[in-house]
């Protein structure tokens, strides 16, 4: 901690544990070692935040996620890849199908660089990782943190080793490799992958930006809250509706409105915090279900590899958020996934990947079932893109028709493809 602007310019102060509330410098660090062994999070001078930022401000600030930097945890010039401001769409057709309102989609397949929302947390904790001193980086990914930490990584001339399940999709692995990073594909699951992090963490002092650098990385979500607030023209939602994986970017979410409201950027309101789970691996929705206070790891079977995660190191918070603010955490099928990341397609021309199914497929759930009021101002969080997980779709999406380069031959396919619109799912509205 030498960095000399930081007490000038930084709006945190250090870390906190958030269970005992027990100090701690702004290290690589991410337990309270000292008393309970609960997670840290970061401490911000809220005052000094308040007396800097403005709505003006913001909107004259970069057009990425560091027009919020008095919200993040950093020291000096970003790692800035135009990451964030990815488009809020107004999403009528979709909305129409489930007889909603007022429905909005928050669409971070398109996110850059790498196409998820995990850009937003790999360019805090990496820009943190270089403000301490890191110069080789590292992460235990289901597959978008990789793609992400690896490019990133590139940008930033950092050194890269990252560690996968060996059973990821061929476009997650790809995605990783052409950044020509060192990539581990272990045999094992996530939790298996992540219990191997930690050791290496340990042994070789690199930064794990979902590890030691874990209250930096985490903080990069809340940016999902402030850039949604100020697309809605800077108001809050009435309903959120957002994946869980480790249950991080859920919290955050709930975190960052309330920052914005703290920091008197928006108005309050109560908003109700939906979440998304695949049956394959739902240890908190089975959790918020059986009205439980603790998390039953499972062992993940699921195409929804993204969120797979087990054994869930935020599951306990995203139960208080679900359950405070009057919303749910609910699971689908891995069928019901694939028709809403085709229904999604079709209706508003947004091809997610398996994570994106899972929120539209809950989205879907509760709307039918009179959960979300049609009137409610709702924002369903896109967290990957569908390029990267093709398997999933790959035997539901039919196939061109091969024609010969000349009109009868396309007048024939015409009218065969007219017939099959018409008995098709999607009537052109
Ligand atoms: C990682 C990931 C999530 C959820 O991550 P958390 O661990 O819950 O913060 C959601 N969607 C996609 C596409 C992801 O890659
Ligand atoms: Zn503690």
């Amino acid at each position: 901690m030498t960095q000399p602007r930081r007490r000038s310019e930084a709006t945190y102060t250090g870390l906190r544990c958030r269970e005992c509330g027990h100090p701690y410098e702004a290290t690589a660090h991410h337990v309270c070692s000292e008393v309970c062994f609960g997670p840290l999070e970061v401490v911000y001078d809220m005052e000094r935040i308040k007396a800097r930022v403005s709505r003006a401000a913001i909107e004259a600030g970069p057009l990425s996620i560091w027009r919020y930097r008095d919200f993040l945890p950093v020291d000096h010039d970003p790692i800035d890849v135009g990451t964030g401001l990815t488009p809020l769409l107004r999403a009528n057709r979709l909305a129409r199908r489930l007889g909603l309102k007022r429905l909005y989609i928050k669409n971070d397949g398109v996110n850059m660089p790498t196409l998820s929302f995990k850009d937003r947390v790999v360019s805090v904790a990496l820009t943190r990782a270089r403000e301490l001193g890191f110069t080789t980086v590292s992460c235990a990914s289901t597959g978008n943190l990789a793609n992400s930490t690896a490019a990133i990584a590139s940008h930033a001339g950092m050194r890269c080793c990252v560690f996968i399940p060996a059973d990821l999709e061929a476009g997650k692995v790809l995605g990783t490799l052409v950044y020509n990073p060192t990539l581990m594909a272990v045999e094992g699951n996530y939790d298996q992958v992540n219990r191997l992090c930690c050791e290496v963490a340990n042994s070789h002092g690199w930064g794990f930006v979902n590890i030691n650098l874990r209250p930096y990385y985490s903080e990069g979500s809340k940016t999902l809250a402030f850039e949604v607030a100020e697309q809605l023209g800077w108001r809050l939602p009435d309903h959120v509706v957002a994946p869980l994986a480790s249950g991080s970017l859920y919290t955050k979410i709930c975190k960052g409105f309330r920052e914005f409201v703290e920091a008197g950027l928006v108005e309050e309101k109560p908003i109700r915090f939906s979440g998304a789970q695949a049956e394959g691996c739902s240890p908190i929705a089975q959790a918020f279900d059986a009205g439980r206070d603790f998390i039953a790891p499972v062992k993940p079977d699921t195409i929804a590899k993204s969120i797979a995660i087990g054994n869930p190191a935020d599951g306990l918070y995203a139960l208080d958020v679900a359950r405070q603010s009057g919303g749910s955490i609910t699971a689908v099928s891995d069928a019901e996934i694939v028709s809403a990341i085709k229904l999604l397609a079709e209706t508003e021309g947004i091809f997610t990947e398996t994570a994106g199914g899972t929120t539209i497929a809950v989205l879907k759930k509760l709307a039918e079932s009179g959960k979300i009021h049609p009137d409610e101002t709702t924002v369903a969080y896109i967290t990957g893109n569908g390029l990267k997980t093709a398997e999933a779709v790959n035997d539901v999406v039919g196939a061109p028709f091969r024609i010969d380069a000349r009109l009868d031959s396309f007048n024939q396919a015409w009218a065969k493809a007219s017939g099959q619109t018409t008995a098709g799912t999607s009537p052109a509205t």
